[in-house]
């Protein structure tokens, strides 16, 4: 079928809006009309890897509008958030772990099927898709059964997309994999759209002091509003040694963003023996990272941690209940563009206009 999706081509091009054929969904997969999509840090990095071009497009959400014949529990009519594809057969997925499926990288950043097919063309050329099994920069996109968390069809879609990626990523750093006791201390280094959905799972995990550290002084504003008892300016030259002082002795965890060594080295020093740092943000893909074997040795925990550690259709709707009760408050992160505002939308979102810029068709 024809359809609209913003094409790019290779590192740091811009969005180009066109028409494109889109495959009809095999037996196992779903096609989505996008109502919705989250603008999330990956879909910039990734721009790089598809030089002969690609749709990309990751926290899509919109309505089921055809579904193959081997699919079982959605049908047409359905609301749907995708989020990230696995395999569903590796150890890791067999062991509910799928954000560490053996498969995650070609399933989710190879651009074709698993079979090696394209599900998109323009003017008879494959470009690359199935970008996190969706490529939802698009008026329609096919995922598969298992990528599709189906939402309740009177919730805001605008809201729910991002929870596809960013946000699950964020919270679920804090929620699924720190797991901090109520009254602990927690950093979070890089308050963007996942820092500050990791300080909202903070939040609900009732931590007790809660530092955001960035270098844009609005997001730390906006941290301040969301519950960070304590904000930090990135830019001091004391920053560990702040922390130290206001946990009296070191954090108990900190959700590292930022991605940046000197930072990831300020985390770890920020924190106690026996402290945690989780690492979420990723700079440079084949940057290096130095730390002091000391301070590890010393039992300082230094770990990566991908999609929040979440199994989507469980998390996803956990993440909704808390924001319907009014304690997860993710709208307030979100700045909505119209789909062909998307470059103005990547450019609000590199300067710190927005937080989370969502896309609406
Ligand atoms: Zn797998
Ligand atoms: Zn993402």
């Amino acid at each position: 079928m024809r359809i609209s999706a913003a094409i790019t081509q290779g590192a740091d091009s811009s969005f180009e809006i066109q028409e494109v054929e889109l495959d009809e969904p095999r037996p196992d997969e779903v096609l989505v009309r996008t109502v919705a999509v989250g603008l999330c840090h990956s879909d910039l990095s990734a721009r790089g890897i598809f030089p002969d071009g690609a749709v990309l497009g990751h926290e899509g959400a919109g309505v089921v509008e055809a579904v193959g014949s081997a699919v079982t529990s959605l049908q047409v009519g359905d609301h749907v958030v995708m989020s990230f594809d696995n395999c569903g057969h590796c150890k890791p997925c067999l062991q509910g772990r799928p954000y560490r499926c053996l498969n995650f990288a070609p399933m989710n950043f190879g651009g074709v099927r698993p079979d090696g097919s394209h599900a998109i063309h323009v003017g008879g050329a494959p470009v690359g898709g199935n970008f996190f099994g969706q490529s939802s920069f698009a008026t329609h996109c096919l995922t598969t059964e298992r990528n599709a968390v189906k939402v309740d069809p009177a919730l805001p879609l605008e809201v729910l997309a991002p929870l596809g990626c960013g946000v699950i990523t964020g919270a679920g750093t804090v929620l699924n994999a720190l797991r901090p006791e109520a009254g602990s201390s927690l950093v979070v280094t890089g308050v963007g759209a996942v820092g500050l959905s990791a300080l909202l799972g903070a939040v609900v995990s009732r931590v007790g002091t809660l530092i955001a550290v960035d270098v844009v002084p609005a997001r730390l504003e906006l941290a301040r509003k969301l519950g960070a008892t304590h904000v930090i300016d990135g830019r001091d030259a004391d920053v560990a040694e702040q922390i130290r002082e206001i946990t009296g002795g070191g954090a108990d965890y900190v959700v590292e963003t930022s991605g940046v060594p000197s930072v990831v080295r300020t985390a770890v020093t920020s924190v106690p023996e026996g402290g945690s740092v989780a690492l979420v943000g990723i700079a440079d893909t084949a940057g290096e990272l130095t730390l002091g074997h000391y301070d590890l040795i010393m039992g300082r925990s230094v770990f990566g941690v991908t999609e929040g550690n979440s199994v989507p259709k469980l998390f996803i709707p956990r993440l909704i209940q808390l924001w319907q009760d009014g304690l997860f408050p993710v709208d307030e992160l979100i700045r909505t563009y119209r789909f062909a505002e998307i470059n103005q939308a990547v450019s609000d979102s590199l300067d710190g206009t927005a937080c989370k810029a969502v896309l609406t068709f």
